[in-house]
């Protein structure tokens, strides 16, 4: 009586079942668990993998004589071998094998659909605005018109692989210390885990075999107003084909570019634009920004409001359309930055009658230090000598991080996109 019946169990044959009786079991129960069969049951795969193993191990005098002899235990690389003798089908350590290894064999067994083609897609702002249809050529994997995906001339029928008897995967025995046998399974290189191959001669002509073709598609891909970046457009079943399951997807992850005037945050938008200093205190009435669709955005500012520089204002319902809902649209701010005049116009005015009618200059300093030293005027670049002399960490000059504008009163940070000039 073998010290352990867990493999015959499996089987569902007695211990002292004959090499035939063994061989009719596991075809049967091979056939009833086939992952091709049971592809709603997740536990398949797995269950048939265990049969195969039960009876590759019951189906070989040598290795059948160590398991009746010394259970699992024989079979992992001689006894006392330290391993769980109940954790059986973790020894094989192999067991992985084929599943995750590409097409055909357990591969496909396993897998519900072909493969995914994940595409980036680059995109403007103008087109997540707008909205956009694009056609283009894809090249797919195609189920071979002549042969229907059997990979065979007419009704040729693969044969049985020779070497690995019909299994698709081989049983090797390796030396894995003095006097211990490792055990593990390897796909069959012969049929790449098929367990049945085509000869030469009876293969398809267009497909030489391999049951699919490439073939071009046309696929045309709709950009709807109000999508994000990184959104994922699917086209269902425009993927690769393989016989026997649905084709996969064809997936568009849009990537949007930085644009030069707006920057989005969700729904909403935001651009800077630079008015005179007479705008900012007498006021304007102009057409402020050129939108994402063309449009012309006029705004009037209110009468005897002065503009500080940094200052921001909304147009609601001017942001980017919500996705699925066009009609509503989020919100646009729009910062203002204020051109300084020039010398040139400074050289053509009267400056003593400007100076008496701008608000008075500051005296020094009350009360005064008692020591003052004098130091040069010199213009200086603020962007290098943040870069240089302060930390990373440093928020000295910083008014806020661009990305985090949204929801953020203080909106005078550097680095906005540029202004259109208009
Ligand atoms: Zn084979
Ligand atoms: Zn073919």
């Amino acid at each position: 009586m073998p010290v352990d019946t867990e493999l015959y169990d499996l089987l569902g044959v007695s211990p002292n079942a004959s090499e035939d009786e063994i061989k009719k079991a596991y075809r049967k129960k091979a056939k009833e668990h086939h992952p091709v069969q049971n592809r709603d049951d997740p536990g398949a795969a797995a269950r048939f993998q265990e049969m195969a193993a039960a009876y590759e191990i019951l189906s070989q005098p040598e290795t059948k004589g160590m398991y009746d002899q010394f259970g699992m235990e024989g079979l992992s690389g001689g006894r006392g071998g330290g391993m769980d003798p109940n954790d059986i089908f973790q020894m094989f350590g192999g067991f992985s094998f084929g599943f995750d290894s590409g097409p055909g064999g357990f591969g496909s067994a396993r897998r519900k659909k072909g493969q995914d083609s994940v595409i980036p897609y680059e995109v403007t702002l103008e087109d997540l605005y707008n909205g956009k249809s694009v056609k283009m050529n894809l090249e797919k994997d195609a189920l071979c018109s002549v042969c229907s995906g059997s990979g065979a001339k007419g009704n040729a029928k693969p044969k049985k692989c020779v070497k690995c008897e019909g299994k698709g995967w081989t049983f090797v025995h390796s030396q894995v210390g003095r006097n211990q046998i490792g055990t593990s399974r390897a796909m069959c290189t012969e049929c790449d885990g098929q367990g049945e191959k085509l000869r030469e001669k009876d293969r398809c002509k267009k497909c030489k075999g391999s049951r699919t073709v490439k073939e071009k598609t046309r696929q045309e891909l709709s950009i709807e107003r109000g999508m994000a970046n990184q959104q994922r457009i699917i086209l269902a079943g425009a993927g690769d084909e393989e016989p026997g399951i649905p084709p996969g997807d064809v997936v568009f992850v849009l990537k949007q570019t930085p644009h030069d005037s707006f920057q989005r945050s969700g729904n909403d938008l935001l651009t800077a634009v630079h008015i005179t200093l007479s705008e900012a205190l007498f006021g304007f009435s102009r057409i402020l920004v050129t939108h994402l669709d063309g449009r012309g955005i006029h705004v009037s500012s209110p009468p005897g409001k002065i503009i500080k520089p940094g200052e921001s204002i909304v147009a609601k319902g001017e942001g980017m359309p919500v996705y699925k809902h066009p009609d509503t649209r989020g919100d646009l701010y729009i910062v203002f930055r204020i051109d300084m005049p020039g010398e040139e116009w400074l050289n053509t005015v009267d400056r003593a009658q400007l100076e008496a009618l701008l608000p008075p200059k500051r005296v020094d300093v009350e009360p005064r230090p008692a020591v003052v030293d004098e130091a040069q005027f010199e213009l200086s670049d603020i962007a290098d000598a943040r870069g240089r002399a302060f930390p990373t960490s440093s928020d000295f000059f910083d008014h806020g991080d661009e990305d985090e504008w949204e929801d953020d009163d203080d909106d005078d940070d550097d680095d906005e996109p540029e202004c259109r000039t208009q």
